[in-house]
């Protein structure tokens, strides 16, 4: 059995279509232009790729993008100074404080400072909160991202058994939340679950957010599963050159799922598409207007 792809890449380009064509028509229905501000605290490499890549898809889709970079060594109250000032900016609709943040700043602390409602990270311990609850929310971009692709790919996800494995609050939480919103039935599995290949191997969704290089192997898959791959690591193969490789090993997996998410290709680029999709969110809310449809939990 060979597992259909599921094409996050294709799919990341229809979500972004729908938000430009949704944006386009606030600003001539309503005269209101979405804006994201992105924060980013010190030269980590790869932040400064995820802050480019994010403002320039925002930009693509017509909506306001501002960057603020700051020194590594910027106080916590400078940081805080700036947030309370996007806050309250009526022209910027989200705020991303980009992670990780220098140690000498206190993540929950920054994260918590942002307004709810502006919050397109949905970190905020709020927008936590409703997720948990069932109710609207800001949803975290990943997990928003492989929800829109499984609710895709089945339709209904009622009854059908999940296991996500990884239980960060950036992905693996998050996803199970969703998940179950969707009335699956969800097991949270970590490093210290018991027999993590047989409560893999029950599972019609599984989600891998773990971080370790193609650590699922075909083997644990149960047949025609259908897998998420959110983990995003860098290894050297056998001929020096660098690779990014999932958290299931792909050729394995996909010999026995129904359905498997590439990397890269797959998760990744749904996560800035949905951060795309929480910005319009974002300020459709403010506004009291319509939120676009499809492109929420
Ligand atoms: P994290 O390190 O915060 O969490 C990893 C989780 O994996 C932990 O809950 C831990 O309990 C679990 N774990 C560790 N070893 C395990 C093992 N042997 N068996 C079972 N579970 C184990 O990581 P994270 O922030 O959730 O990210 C996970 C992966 O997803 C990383 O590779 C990260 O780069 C990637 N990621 C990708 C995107 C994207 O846009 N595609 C976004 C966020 C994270």
């Amino acid at each position: 059995m060979t597992a259909n792809i599921i094409d996050g890449k294709a799919f990341a380009g229809t979500v972004r279509e729908k938000v430009a064509a949704h944006v386009a028509r606030l600003k001539e229905e309503n005269n209101i232009t979405p804006g994201l501000a992105v924060v980013l605290v010190g030269e980590d490499p790869a932040s400064q790729v995820y802050v480019r890549s994010k403002g320039k898809q925002t930009v693509e889709t017509g909506m306001k993008s501002v960057e603020h970079k700051l020194d590594v060594d910027t106080s916590e109250a400078d940081l805080l100074a700036l947030i309370d000032q996007l806050n309250n900016d009526e022209t910027i609709h989200g705020i991303l404080v980009q992670l990780p943040l220098p140690k000498h700043l206190n993540e929950d602390l920054v994260i918590n400072s942002i307004s709810p409602a502006k919050d397109v990270d949905g970190f905020h311990i709020s927008n936590v909160g409703l997720l948990g609850t069932g109710q609207k929310s800001m949803v975290p971009c990943t997990p928003l991202g492989c929800l829109m692709m499984l609710r895709d790919y089945h339709g209904s996800l009622s009854g059908l058994n999940a296991v996500v494995i990884g239980r960060s609050n950036i992905v693996g939480k998050p996803m199970a939340q969703l998940l179950l919103g969707d009335s699956c039935t969800v097991t949270i599995a970590h490093s210290r679950t018991k027999d993590l290949e047989e409560v893999v191997r029950r599972a019609d969704i599984v989600v891998a957010a773990v971080g370790r290089p193609e650590m699922v192997p075909g083997s644990w898959i149960g047949k025609g599963a259908t897998v998420i791959d959110v983990g995003i690591n860098r290894i050297e193969k056998e001929d020096g050159k660098m690779k990014l490789v999932g958290d299931v090993d792909f050729a394995s997996v996909s010999e026995v799922a129904g359905a498997i998410t590439p990397v890269p290709g797959g998760v990744g680029p749904m996560t800035i598409a949905c951060l795309l999709a929480n910005t319009l969110t974002a300020c459709c809310r403010a506004n009291g207007l319509q939120e676009p449809e499809g492109l929420t939990a």
